[in-house]
Order: structure tokens, then C-alpha cells, then sequence
């Protein structure tokens, strides 16, 4: 079964008495545990995309489903709970004046019922997934772009939600550092069973997943999939 399903999905908006079409008649497949990159050009509709798979932005028409479920039939309360529960999103900027480590942003990400050391035990564990057990204590402020990349990832993974969302999230790093995180990213879902959606505008970035689509004018000009050689744990 899909974990997510498009169906003749179209977004308009209007500007002023222009109608601007930005996404149009998208029908597309996701399976559980799919790494797929949404790419194309700037305005060619890849955020209202993933906006609308977020309960964020409405279809015009067309149906959403996500798990089974016809995510715009639900009510508003219904679909924000919902969302909640099934969606991480990997933000690319996060105030780090707010926390004091490493370790302080990852467990802030977890349920405020587990107890302290079950919550310090788990953010470990999710920075050691990432590379980054060794800077736990360290000052948000301390950490690299791509360092601070990975505690995104930690954060996203730490709510064990099944689909994790993340629009262009090496922003503002270095190529090599991207490319490194986009292949952590394709690691983690090989191992985990989590569907990763990214956002990215790069091309070679988008090549780093199982599964490319890109946009051009609001409609998808290829949908590739591709295959890596398994990873070798050492
Ligand atoms: P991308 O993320 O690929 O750059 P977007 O999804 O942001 O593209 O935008 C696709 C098209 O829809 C663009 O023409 C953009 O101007 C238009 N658009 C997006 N959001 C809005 C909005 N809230 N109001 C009006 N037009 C919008
Ligand atoms: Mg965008």
C-alpha cells in the first residue's frame, strides 16, 4: 500500500484577477520507507508541494491520501493532530540562542512524559545515528553548519514519526557537506523504514536519493529511481 498517493492534484492561486497555477494535475505514488527528492527549478511549484502533503496548504482540486487517509477531507483540528503525529520536519534554521548543547536540542524534540534519563539516553543515541555522539556537550553556537545539519536530522528522527519532511535542508553549507548529509539521510531511511521527502533545488543533491521527481512548471517532467550499492558498516 502507498503511504502517500496524489490524485489529479492542482494548486492555484489568485493574484489579484490573475489565477496563478502552481502546481498541476499531479498524481504520484509514495511508498512507506521511500527516500525521494522533490527537485526543479525556483517557481516551479515544489513547495506548495510539499505544503500541501504537510496539511498546510490546501489542493484546488484533487485528493491527498497520507496512510489511508484523505488528509484535506479531515477537519481542521483532526488534520493538525494528524500531521502532528505523522510528519517530522527537518528545519533548516533553528534558533540556537535557545538551547545549551547538542544534546539540549535533540531531548527538547522528545514527549515531556519520559523521564530524564530515558530522554538524555535516547537524544544520545540519536546524535551517535548522525556522527555526532562526541559533541553532545557542545554549545550550539560551536557547531558547524553541517554539524548543526545533523542535529536537524537527530531532532527529526527523535520523534519517531514516519515521514520526515525537509525543504532544502543544506541550505547554507558547503557542497561536499551537503552531499554528506544527503547521503547520512539516504543511510538512516535504508536502515530505518522512515520515508524522507527533500526539497531541493540542486540537482546533483536530488541524485543522492532512491527516488528523484522534478518539477517544471508545476507538473512532474521525470520521476527517476535509481539504486546504490548497500552501505558496509566497518
Ligand atoms: P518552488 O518552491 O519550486 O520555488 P513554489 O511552490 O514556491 O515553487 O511556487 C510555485 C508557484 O506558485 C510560483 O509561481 C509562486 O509564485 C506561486 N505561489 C506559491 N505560493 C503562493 C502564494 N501563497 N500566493 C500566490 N502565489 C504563490
Ligand atoms: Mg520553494
Amino acid at each position: 500500500m502507498e503511504q502517500i498517493e496524489f490524485r489529479g492534484v492542482t494548486k492555484s492561486f489568485s493574484k489579484g484577477r490573475d489565477k496563478v497555477v502552481a502546481v498541476t494535475n499531479i498524481n504520484l505514488a509514495i511508498p512507506k520507507g521511500s527516500f525521494l527528492s522533490i527537485t526543479g527549478e525556483s517557481g516551479s511549484g515544489k513547495s506548495t508541494l510539499l505544503r500541501m502533503i504537510a496539511g498546510i496548504e490546501r489542493p484546488s482540486a484533487g485528493t491527498i491520501y497520507v496512510k489511508d487517509v484523505d488528509l484535506w477531507g479531515l477537519r481542521y483540528f483532526k488534520r493538525r493532530r494528524f500531521c502532528k503525529e505523522t510528519f517530522a520536519q527537518m528545519h533548516r534554521m533553528i534558533d540556537v540562542r535557545r538551547y545549551k548543547t547538542a544534546l539540549d536540542m535533540v531531548t527538547r524534540e522528545l514527549p515531556k512524559s519520559m523521564d530524564k534519563a530515558a530522554k538524555r539516553a535516547k537524544a544520545l543515541d540519536m546524535l551517535d545515528r548522525v556522527g555526532l555522539a562526541n559533541r553532545a556537550s557542545n554549545q550550539p553556537a560551536k557547531l558547524s553548519g553541517g554539524e548543526l545539519r545533523r542535529v536537524a536530522l537527530a531532532r527529526a528522527l527523535a520523534t519517531e514519526r514516519p515521514i520526515v519532511l525537509a525543504e532544502e535542508p543544506t541550505g547554507q553549507v558547503d557542497p561536499s557537506t551537503a552531499k554528506a548529509l544527503l547521503t547520512l539521510i539516504r543511510e538512516i531511511n535504508s536502515q530505518s523504514g522512515t520515508t524522507f521527502l527533500v526539497v531541493t533545488d540542486s540537482e546533483a543533491l536530488a541524485r543522492e536519493a532512491t527516488r528523484t521527481i522534478r518539477l517544471e512548471e508545476g507538473r512532474i517532467a521525470y520521476d527517476h529511481s535509481r539504486t546504490f550499492s548497500p552501505f558496509t558498516r566497518h
